[in-house]
């Protein structure tokens, strides 16, 4: 079992941070910064990385070309599963998703030390602001968190039938973050602002529609199962276009929320998504049944002190990473034993490269398919089983991923991080106040929990 220790000290602290500098290479000799004051992370649900268009995307996402321009923009940024609830714990854990526990949604998170415990230990206001129910505090993201707000407004079609309240529009979601940054005045604090927009279905607020005769090609493409024709994949494309423009006008009025209160003044502002969407790309409309990288590769921006505005990261990153990354811009210790690493030096300038060197990632079983793995260097990305030889794509030649050539046993890193097996096995239990919940919303059989992400 592994052991990972959260206890806030100078010494933990200092050891931390010089055990960042080890990992970080070659490094220019660098002045250290002092802590941010204000550390606002926003995570997008189902955001396709190259979607975004300072990402060469489709949608012009002002708010987010803007953050990029004034921070810096990871390329290579990866989600370990693309789930919701799983991702979202490695984020908070630093973890990867079998040493957390949460292999699928809808199972608790338990025992695990969080991001925002550690920042409230050290005395800093922390608040959520999340907008599905995949992110109910009863599902362990809320621990650490002074405030946990989500106030479902919205139904949702799950694969079992509609649940009334479900899910918040993004412009409620930020109105209440706004809201609580008044209701105090606040020297410090963290920040998380979770959107669900882009998530199916695609109908995007009135005024965000794309226009109906605007191209959209589905070159690469093919019919997931549910959908009938191209032209209705092409209008599904243009609905998830239109949720992204959306999804980025509330970014922009959360920023510039911000800025106009005068609380971006030596603050960081962190963004990201969960995972991608599958949109057609290897025949899936939606998200968890493959790890492509329509599926797995997310935007991340980061803007903070010391970060070179425009500065474009060309390396990798996993969503792990971001709970180092933001317990160092906020000065708090960063605990041993995280599989994820600290990217500000890199960020800064002061490494000459990526900490990562590989990303790893696993989908859960889907029977009859098997639970998959993947594990990416440089442009070298193998998936496969276990146990399997696996197949490998070159991401240089083929970006689509659309030839693949036999793969080896596991590669190394994935076969050594997965034999260090989980951290809590009582993860994967509910309370029975939750499991009848959950039964009740229509997540749940009598027996086996198998809630699907998606499958409308
Ligand atoms: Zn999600």
């Amino acid at each position: 079992m592994r052991r990972i220790g959260w206890a806030a000290s100078a010494a933990g602290l200092a050891l931390a941070l010089a055990l960042a500098g080890c990992e970080a290479g070659s490094r220019a000799a660098a002045t250290p910064m002092p802590p941010v004051k204000r550390l606002v992370l926003i995570t997008i649900d189902t955001l396709r990385a190259d979607h975004v268009g300072v990402y060469g995307g489709p949608v012009p996402t002002p708010a987010m070309n803007g953050l990029a321009a004034e921070g810096a923009r990871v390329t290579g940024a990866y989600t370990p599963t693309p789930s919701t609830a799983p991702a979202h714990a490695s984020l908070f854990t630093g973890l990867h998703p079998w040493h957390h526990g949460v292999l699928e949604n809808a199972v608790p998170l338990v025992g695990v030390p969080l991001l925002a415990e550690h920042v409230q230990r050290a005395g800093i206001p922390t608040a959520a602001f999340v907008s599905s129910y995949i992110l109910h505090p009863r599902f362990g993201l809320g621990r650490g968190f002074d405030t946990y707000h989500f106030a479902p407004s919205r139904p949702y079609v799950w694969r079992t039938g509609p649940v009334p309240e479900f899910w918040a529009q993004g412009d409620e979601t930020t109105d209440a973050a706004l809201a609580w940054i008044d209701a105090e005045p606040r020297e410090r604090f963290f920040l998380w602002v979770h959107y669900f927009d882009p998530h199916d279905p695609y109908r995007p607020p009135p005024g965000f529609e794309q226009p109906r005769d605007q191209p959209i090609s589905l070159q690469g493409k093919s019919l997931p199962p549910q959908i009938r024709s191209f032209a209705q994949l092409a209008a599904l494309n243009r609905g998830y276009r239109g949720e992204v423009a959306f999804v980025d006008a509330q970014v922009g009025r959360l920023i510039e929320g911000l800025r106009s209160r005068g609380l971006l003044d030596n603050a960081a502002v962190i963004l990201t998504a969960d995972h991608g969407e599958g949109l057609g790309d290897h025949g899936w409309l939606t998200h968890g049944e493959n790890l492509f990288e329509e599926q797995v590769r997310v935007p991340l921006l980061v803007r903070a002190p010391g970060v070179p505005a425009g500065r474009v990261l060309e390396g990798l990153a996993q969503l792990e990473d971001l709970a180092p990354t933001a317990l160092h811009l906020l000065g708090v210790p960063v605990p041993p034993g995280l599989d994820g690493h600290d990217l500000v030096p890199w960020m800064r300038g002061e490494a000459t490269s990526s900490p990562r060197h590989v990303v790893l990632g696993r989908r859960k079983p889907k029977p009859p398919k098997p639970e998959l793995f993947y594990e990416q260097r440089g442009a070298e990305k193998w998936i496969g089983t276990r146990d399997s030889v696996g197949v490998v794509f070159d991401l240089a030649a083929d970006p689509r991923e659309a030839h693949a050539h036999a793969g080896e046993e596991p590669p190394a890193a994935l076969a050594k991080s997965l034999a260090t097996g989980t951290v809590v096995a009582g993860s994967r239990l509910l309370d029975p106040e939750s499991r009848r919940a959950l039964q009740a919303l229509g997540y749940l059989g009598d027996g086996e929990e198998r809630p699907e992400e998606s499958g409308r």
